[in-house]
């Protein structure tokens, strides 16, 4: 094990650890829980800080997803229409409710999904789009949106990676049926453990929502349809209603890094994300070093930091129909993700990353021949 001087990250509360402390002590002199107080409050809170008007908080950002399309009546004999690039479990999500995921390309500006290769994977059978708005940045809603209203398609956003983020001034998670979050430790909104949420303007949907993850429960034992045992818990609320009126302020931070990385990089010799997106959160600050030939940039570039105590990640090294998990349901050639997963590094950025920490990873990959 090295000990890298500069981590990736850094998941040990700091500025806000004294209402962490204050949010788990309330809950365990409580006495409660499991689906109370703390998470009708947290679920207010994030509906408002995520413009919309209801969320009902979850297990885990995977099942959010898996949930949002049952809750749509999505399931078996139904394909479902997601990206290439990104965690595998958005797609894991899809096959958990049942439906086969169907994988579009990537539009290469931005990564994510390409709504001309969403519109020609469309069949019969295709019931939803998950687009995901990869690494904090909006997918290309507009025209995913107009695809959507053709065929009559749902929208289930995996908006896991981009709490506040905005695509033309509308909030994620707002322009379609649904939108999936995880508090995932790493996510910009992170929990002490797994927690998810999906926020909807349904009201509905989220009354079924609430059954769905609570056994199919209408009352007390009475079990109205399968549903699955998905719930935030009370200490996880707390904590994150403990750190949620920081994450204004925590966005910013990354947004003011971003510019700082794009500044300090210019001239090296990566790929920088393209022009500056006002909605984009920088869940990651991703460059791109791709192959040359029978070159591989990209582990060079990353050995290279890596020799100097900079630890960086790969979001995502394979395509997710490549995965052998997927082999059964949903191959499906790719060659813009692939290329992507060949090229992509992610460099260290968090709230907590000083302006120094830049200063020395940026001044790493200009010495990256
Ligand atoms: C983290 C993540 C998920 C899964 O969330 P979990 O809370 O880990 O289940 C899904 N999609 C994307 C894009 C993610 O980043």
């Amino acid at each position: 094990m090295t000990c890298p001087s500069i981590p990736f990250t850094s998941l040990v509360p700091r500025e806000d650890a004294a209402d962490v402390r204050a949010a788990i002590d309330r809950v365990v002199a409580s006495g409660w829980f499991v689906l109370g107080p703390e998470v009708d409050a947290f679920e207010t809170e994030f509906a408002a800080a995520s413009g919309a008007a209801r969320a009902v908080g979850t297990g885990n950002g995977t099942d959010a997803i898996a949930l949002a399309l049952r809750a749509l009546g999505i399931g078996p004999g139904d394909e479902v229409i997601t990206t290439a690039l990104s965690a595998a479990y958005t797609a894991l999500a899809v096959l958990m409710a049942g439906a086969r995921p169907v994988f579009a390309d990537i539009a290469p500006a931005r990564l994510t999904i390409d709504p001309e290769a969403v519109s020609a994977a469309v069949t019969p059978r295709t019931r939803a789009i998950v687009p995901v708005h990869l690494y904090g940045q909006a997918a290309d809603m507009d025209a995913i949106a107009r695809v959507a209203s053709r065929h009559h398609l749902a929208i289930v956003e995996d908006c896991c990676q981009a709490h506040l983020a905005t695509a033309r001034g509308r909030a994620v998670g707002t322009m379609g049926a649904a939108g999936a979050f995880s508090f995932y430790p790493t996510k910009n909104l992170g929990a002490l453990g797994d927690g998810g949420a999906i926020v909807t303007s349904d009201r509905q949907l989220a009354d079924r929502l609430v059954r769905l993850r609570n056994g199919g429960q209408t009352d007390r034992y009475r079990h109205q349809e399968p549903g699955v045992n998905s719930r935030l818990d009370e200490m996880q609320a707390a904590i994150l209603r403990a750190r949620l009126p920081r994450l204004a302020a925590w966005t910013e931070r990354r947004r003011s890094l971003a510019g700082a990385y794009r500044t300090a990089l210019a001239g090296a010799r990566v790929e920088v994300p393209p022009a500056a997106d006002p909605g984009h959160v920088y869940h990651l600050f991703v460059v791109q070093a791709p192959r040359r030939g029978g070159d591989d940039r990209r582990a060079a570039l990353q050995q290279h930091l890596k020799a100097q105590g900079i630890e960086t990640l790969v979001h995502y090294p394979i395509p997710i129909p490549r995965q052998p998990a997927m082999a059964g349901s949903g191959p499906a050639d790719c060659p813009r993700a692939a290329a992507a997963c060949d090229a992509v590094l992610s460099l260290p950025l968090h709230p907590g990353l000083t302006d120094g920490e830049l200063a020395d990873v940026a001044a790493a990959v200009h010495e990256f021949q």
